[in-house]
């Protein structure tokens, strides 16, 4: 073709890039097996076969990992593990530069066997895969270096059992491995099965730059091998990113078993346009949202909320700009998408599309034509979608969107809500008021305004709700990886059954201070819904009757909990008065609490009573300092770390220091602007009706803090079925930390549950910055600016 005609044409010629060297080297690897304890191992049990899905070419074979194979890098981590952690963080570091230096160095090796084994093309696995993945090993050498500095009084896990799926292969794997060995973890990992590729050339890049034996470990494999690692007792973490259907399964597997659990699942993340921004900018942010990698992105903006008075005009600039997108060969540098993973995942898509349009959706496509062989799927979206139908609630993880317009910033931040993920979000307004307004207001864990799909290893990535929970990148990915030193071993013993109110034991004639306990729901007291009541031994006998609370209790002070939204809005500073303020009138009444914490029998009244009020000082302190950060990411861009409280948080208080233990962990929650649903101590609830005295008097709004009483764990499976509790506390016995782990499984909430007895008066258990952080979420929301 001449010059004149290429101009005259405009159109692209072929730019393919070489795959020579990654051919060369998939020839010299035909069968996968395992990199265990620093070698490689070839596999004991069956093999499948590694697809290229552009071209339907068998590349290799690829080892389904047993259980014994598990087993062995396990034996592999736990041995190597105790010398890494005793390195010096420095030398940990220039490990992780040497990883981050020997990608760079074979930076197009990776890029194209990324291409090969996951169908992305290759300006994506050029542009972003890769230099990522780099990116993540030096930000993470980093905190190899600063470790000691920035996490005092922490320690690794242990051995971490990492399960990654097959949509970013090789960035999955930085962002699971750098932090772990930073912290001093070693690594156990399972590439899926359909993309190992990249992972095996990793390791190889472990042994060329003298990584110690059994730090770094690989095992190929599906489900069930992912299933084995998990089970393993020999893992003290374990950081799943997938399905959520999968991370349902390996919550409820893990439960009770003292694993660290993160999860990184699906979403269904919202994209909304508003009249006020910059069109053809959010145009292209569409095909950043949900055309980049084939939509196969856990937080592709997959549901495009468009405001009603620019509708037409956006979806025709976005129809005009999906028919120019080209598809074909991934290979090809001129090439905007490439094939989705698998047939079978195309043949997925193609039936939740159907069902779309059976369900009365209109379905546009863009008029590509697909090549011959290979598993492709045209980009589109879809018109005329309902919120409640299954294209507009299901996870597609194909090209296509669905769109809805609204009218009102309200309606655009009930719609984005409107679903059980809350991965990421991305608002595109040129006025910054309405932006930010709904970047508060959205649940989800990333949020872009104007712009999409921005990563970077400094900005914590990670979901709300049923898109998981867990932090990968910057400081809160780093807390994930370690552990506050352990406190004590001792394990807490259940509370003795719940005495009956008998006749005999009706009336407390031998106390002085005679109380019958109500609940303490939506700002009032209320009597059990069942009418119930038991009896509560002190040093010397009967001491009163508590209110036994049931299930209906716990949905109203739920309820309750749900309306008083105005807590998490209020400043810092009148949170930290309202606590103050709790002291002063708990200070008031010291000699009284004392009394009754005598009566009750516990080791130290006065001094519990006193680290109480210190406390609730300690936190009113926290309450306007617990800072988020401005994190250093690209250039031009602000990116904000908040701590964002959970909202409804439930918390089953431990069965001693009915005073102390209670409030150490309610001071927190609402020092962050959580709404609270606490259940006393089981065996010494009394304590709970002062409070709730001390409560009524300290300007807390109605509903703000709940107490319930009863039997422990029984409200605390309750709570951890309820889908309208975002988050639990439960320091209870082990068998109810396995219960309240499981059940949790339902909406994913996460769980904070401790066996283990804690020292409330030693301030180095009963207090600090790990209740702060506990109480939080990290909202990471980016904002580019530039004109
Ligand atoms: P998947 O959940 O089936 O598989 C993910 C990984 O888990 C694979 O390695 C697989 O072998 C393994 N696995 C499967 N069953 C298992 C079991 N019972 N026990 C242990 N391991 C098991 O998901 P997929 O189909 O490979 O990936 C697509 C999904 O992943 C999408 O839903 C997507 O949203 C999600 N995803 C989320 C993120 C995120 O960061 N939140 C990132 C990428 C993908």
């Amino acid at each position: 073709m001449s010059i004149k005609e290429i101009m005259q044409t405009m159109d692209y010629g072929p730019a393919p890039e070489s795959a020579t060297d990654a051919q060369t080297w998939i020839a010299a690897h035909p069968v996968l097996g395992h990199f265990i304890n620093g070698r490689f191992v070839a596999p004991e049990g069956a093999t499948v076969d590694v697809v290229n899905p552009a071209t339907d070419a068998v590349l290799a074979q690829v080892a389904i990992g047993t259980e014994a194979e598990v087993d062995a890098a396990v034996k592999a981590a736990r041995t190597a593990q105790a010398k890494w952690a005793a390195l010096p963080g420095h030398d940990r570091a220039r490990y992780l530069y040497a990883m981050a230096r020997h990608l760079q160095k074979r930076e197009r090796l990776f890029a194209v066997l990324e291409v090969l084994d996951n169908g992305k093309t290759i300006r994506e696995t050029r542009d972003i895969d890769v230099p990522l993945a780099a990116r993540h090993f030096y930000h993470h050498a980093g905190w190899a270096e600063l470790l000691a500095d920035e996490f005092p009084g922490h320690t690794p896990l242990g051995v971490c059992g990492q399960i990654i799926p097959w949509n970013f292969p090789l960035l999955m794997l930085a962002w699971k491995i750098a932090p772990a060995l930073a912290a001093g973890n070693t690594v156990v990992l399972k590439p899926a099965d359909l993309t190992p590729l990249t992972a095996y050339a990793f390791a190889q890049l472990c042994v060329e730059i003298g990584l110690p034996p059994g730090v770094v470990n690989i095992v190929n494999g599906d489900g069930s091998t992912g299933a084995a690692l998990a089970g393993h007792p020999g893992i003290a973490k374990l950081a799943f990113t997938g399905s959520t259907e999968v991370g349902r399964i390996l919550r409820r597997q893990t439960a009770g078993s003292g694993k660290k659990l993160t999860l990184e699942l699906g979403g269904k993340s919202p994209f909304i346009v508003f009249d006020d921004a910059d069109l053809d900018a959010a145009v292209e942010g569409v095909v950043d949202a949900i055309w980049f990698n084939q939509g196969e992105v856990c937080c592709a903006g997959s549901r495009i909320l468009v405001q009603e008075s620019v509708a037409e005009r956006f979806l025709a600039k976005m129809t005009a700009r999906m028919a120019k997108l080209r598809l074909g060969d991934p290979l090809d540098k001129t090439m905007d998408m490439g094939a989705v993973i698998s047939h079978r995942q195309r043949q997925r898509i193609e039936a939740l599309l159907a069902a779309g349009e059976a369900e009365g959706a209109t379905l546009h496509r863009a008029p590509c034509p697909l090549p011959a062989k290979g598993s492709y799927v045209a980009p589109g979206f879809f018109t005329g979608t309902a919120p409640a139908q299954t294209v507009s609630q299901t996870e597609i993880f194909g090209p296509i969107a669905t769109t809805l317009t609204f009218r009102t910033p309200d309606e655009a931040a009930l719609l984005a809500n409107d679903t059980r993920y809350g991965l990421a979000a991305s608002i595109w307004s040129e006025n910054l008021n309405r932006a930010i307004d709904l970047a508060n207001r959205v649940k989800a864990g990333v949020i872009w305004i104007n712009g999409t799909n921005f990563f970077d290893a400094a900005a914590p990535f990670g979901g709300m709700r049923e898109s998981g929970f867990g932090r990968e990148g910057g400081r809160a990915g780093m807390l994930d990886y370690v552990a506050p030193k352990a406190k004590s071993g001792a394990l807490r013993a259940a509370p003795a059954p719940l005495a009956p109110v008998s006749p005999a034991l009706g009336k407390a004639e031998r106390s002085p201070i005679d109380v019958t306990a109500k609940l303490y729901i939506g700002g009032k007291q209320a009597r059990a819904d069942g009418g119930q009541s038991y009896s509560v031994t002190g040093k010397a006998g009967v001491i009163g009757q508590a209110a036994l609370a049931g299930r209906k209790d716990v949905r109203n002070a739920v309820e309750a909990a749900g309306k008083a939204t105005g807590w998490g809005g209020v400043t810092a500073h009148n949170r930290a008065q309202v606590l103050y303020f709790m002291a002063e009138n708990l200070a008031q009444r010291e000699t009284e609490f004392t009394a009754a914490l005598t009566q009750a029998g516990t080791p130290k009244p006065q001094a519990e009573v006193q680290a109480t009020i210190r406390r609730a000082f300690w936190y009113a302190a926290w309450a306007d300092k617990f800072d988020g950060r401005v994190t250093a990411t690209k250039s031009s861009h602000v990116t904000l770390t908040v701590n964002e409280p959970f909202g409804t948080l439930g918390i089953v208080a431990p069965d001693e220091a009915p005073l102390l233990g209670l409030m150490s962990l309610i001071l927190p929650a609402l020092a962050m602007g959580n709404r609270v649903v606490a259940v006393a101590s089981q065996s010494q609830p009394l304590i709970a009706a002062r409070l709730y005295q001390v409560f009524e008097t300290s300007d807390i709004p109605a509903g703000a803090v709940n107490l319930l009483t009863g039997d422990s764990d029984s409200l605390a499976k309750t709570l951890a079925d309820h889908d309208d509790v975002a988050a639990l506390w439960y320091f209870g016995a082990a068998n109810g930390v396995a219960a309240v782990e499981s059940a949790s499984a339902g909406n994913l909430k996460p769980v904070w549950a401790e066996a283990g007895l804690r020292d409330w008066l030693d301030p180095a258990q009963g207090l600090g910055m790990e209740f702060l952080t506990r109480a939080t979420q990290v909202k990471t929301i980016w904002m580019p600016y530039g004109v």
